[in-house]
């Protein structure tokens, strides 16, 4: 009988320990042959020098290193880039870096579509394929840092879980990712400069803060009645407005640090000074910031995008309010890497 090999990415440190002491292996190997795969970017066992010629055999005869495929890459006129990853299955995913003056951002993916069903966003309208695994999470990162090592650029500084999907829907293999992210041995991010972002999965929310992760949370909140909230984003209706945000007040955070609610603007439904009002009122208590994002329009939407005048009177009533609101501009939307827009034009490729 034969056994077919295990791709080794699949397993977590634990895991892997367990397999190799298993095989007759010592311990301590497990962290070597990870430190090869996540630091030095090994595709095969032989690369792994510092494990003898014998043990690398009886590895590859039991284990495979699979490796993410790129398979297109586009750069927008404001230095965002995309990446186009095909799986094993064929469905592809896009990871997204976005350059700024400070940072070099990593979007990623967590789920082949997505179930949420937000009426503004494109990819919701897609539907829904599989979860990802956590190798396919992690690999994201770990494949474009090698990319930015090789063309001698900055590296990756921050990541962002607000690609395509919604990643506390896949909570297990994200966790997992995250771990890998952020643990050694490991990819070497610090928690904070890796965030998750929501659409509000109550539940998951407080398992969140219970895995002792650390990440930063980011919430699309996106509407302050649960009137309009249940209107543009169905998840309101098993976790409305006011559990929400009682579980984003027992969020625990790390001295200094901040939940951001993202607010898409759609003009008519949520931009008007009353609900800026709300909004920071709704907020008082909680350490937060808002991210304020006007709607990134694609074919066939019916919302609308606010225009600038009616943005900022929104922007400065948070502001005399004494929050943090930067306006976030969709990045990328010349190449339809902006918010919402990942999956279209995988499909279109
Ligand atoms: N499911 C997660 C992460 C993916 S969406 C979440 O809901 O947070 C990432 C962000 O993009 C969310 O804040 C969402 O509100 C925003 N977004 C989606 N479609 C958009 C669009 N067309 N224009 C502007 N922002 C959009």
């Amino acid at each position: 009988m034969t056994i077919s090999p295990l791709n080794i990415k699949s397993l977590v440190h634990e895991e892997l320990q367990a397999r190799i002491v298993e095989l007759g292996l010592k311990k301590y190997r497990a962290n070597q042959i990870l430190t090869w795969i996540y630091t030095h970017h090994a595709r095969s066992f032989d690369e792994m020098t510092n494990i003898a010629k014998k043990e690398r055999e009886l590895l590859s005869s039991f284990f495979f290193i699979s490796s993410p495929k790129i398979v297109g890459t586009e750069v927008s006129s404001d230095g965002t880039r995309k990446f186009l990853f095909e799986l094993e299955d064929r469905h592809t995913i896009e990871s997204v870096l976005i350059p700024d003056e400070e940072r070099q951002t990593l979007c990623i993916s967590s789920q082949v579509g997505c179930q949420q069903a937000c009426r503004f966003c494109l990819t919701g309208r897609g539907g829904f394929a599989r979860n990802l695994k956590a190798y396919e999470i992690w690999d994201q990162v770990k494949e474009v840092s090698n990319i930015l090592q090789q063309e001698g650029l900055r590296g990756i500084t921050n990541i962002v879980l607000m690609g395509m999907g919604e990643p506390l829907a896949n909570f297990e293999e994200v966790v997992k990712a995250l771990q890998v992210i952020t643990r050694e041995p490991g990819l070497g991010f610090s928690p904070r400069r890796v965030t998750i972002s929501t659409d509000g999965l109550v539940p998951e929310i407080e398992r969140l803060g219970k895995s002792g992760l650390k990440v930063n949370l980011a919430v699309s909140l996106n509407a302050t009645t649960d009137e309009v909230r249940d209107r543009i984003m169905p998840v309101n209706k098993r976790y409305p407005i006011k559990e929400l945000l009682s579980a984003c007040k027992r969020f625990p955070l790390e001295p200094r640090r901040r939940i951001t609610f993202e607010y898409v603007l759609l003009r008519g439904v949520n931009d008007r000074e009353e609900d800026a009002f709300r909004l920071a009122n709704l907020l008082r208590g909680i350490k937060s910031k808002v991210n304020l994002i006007p709607f990134n329009p694609f074919p066939g939407s019916v919302f609308q995008r606010p225009d600038d005048a009616a943005v900022r009177r929104f922007q400065k009533i948070l502001l005399d309010n004494h929050y943090t609101a930067p306006v976030r501009e969709s990045r990328g939307q010349d190449i339809s890497a902006a918010c919402g827009q990942l999956r279209e034009k995988a499909r279109a490729l």
